[in-house]
């Protein structure tokens, strides 16, 4: 049995680098569908070119392209002992996809990051000028915002009647967050 962590929240709220230093400290697999889809585009597959506009433009990837690439990707040896998803489920379609792996691979944690929308913008604006990531617009950032709450936000409340949710306050010191997450691996 192989328990997933879902990283939940908006762009910005650096489910990224928490996710990369939970998953080192705990053993995990790392996934994050964002950077596998950047990995698409760059290398120019038929996935990566339908990706490519929707990334752009702050857009979702269809369900079922995204759900199809995480599965394998669930398949891969380095995730027997369990995964963090930073960046999906983003829809109560990607969510339920889970929900049929559930005695191989059970949603054991849910993190929902929490951080206000002008230190977001404030975030996504400087990772843009520091990484030239596309999507990194002012443009883009509305649209993803918008989509948020939307299509992910529902997911929340979806977890919580499961009772998953771990709220997690993601403004401060990056290793006083990390405090907040890992302890929840220890117990
Ligand atoms: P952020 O959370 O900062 O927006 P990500 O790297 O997680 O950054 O995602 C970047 C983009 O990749 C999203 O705006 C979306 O277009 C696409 N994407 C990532 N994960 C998913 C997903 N689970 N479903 C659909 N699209 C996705």
């Amino acid at each position: 049995m192989s328990e997933l962590n879902i990283f939940l929240g908006p762009p910005g709220a650096g489910k990224g680098t928490q996710a990369l230093k939970i998953a080192t400290e705990f053993g995990l697999a790392h996934i994050s569908t964002g950077d596998m889809l950047r990995e698409h585009v760059s290398s120019g597959t038929e996935l990566g070119n339908i990706a490519k506009s929707l990334l752009d433009e702050g857009k979702l990837v269809p369900d079922e392209l995204v759900i199809k690439m995480l599965l394998e990707r669930l398949n891969i040896e380095d995730c027997k002992n369990g995964a963090i998803l930073d960046g999906f489920p983003r829809t109560l379609p990607q969510a339920k996809s889970l929900e049929s792996l559930d005695k191989e691979f059970p949603v054991a944690r849910v993190f929902v990051f929490e951080v206000n929308e002008d230190e977001l913008v404030k975030r996504i604006l400087l990772r843009g000028e520091m990484t030239g990531r596309s999507d990194d617009t002012k443009d883009s950032i509305k649209v993803r915002f918008e989509v948020y709450k939307q299509d992910t936000q529902p997911l929340v409340d979806f977890y919580n009647e499961k009772n998953l949710v771990n709220v997690i306050d993601a403004v401060g010191e990056v290793e006083d967050i990390y405090n907040s997450i890992s302890r929840y691996f220890k117990l």
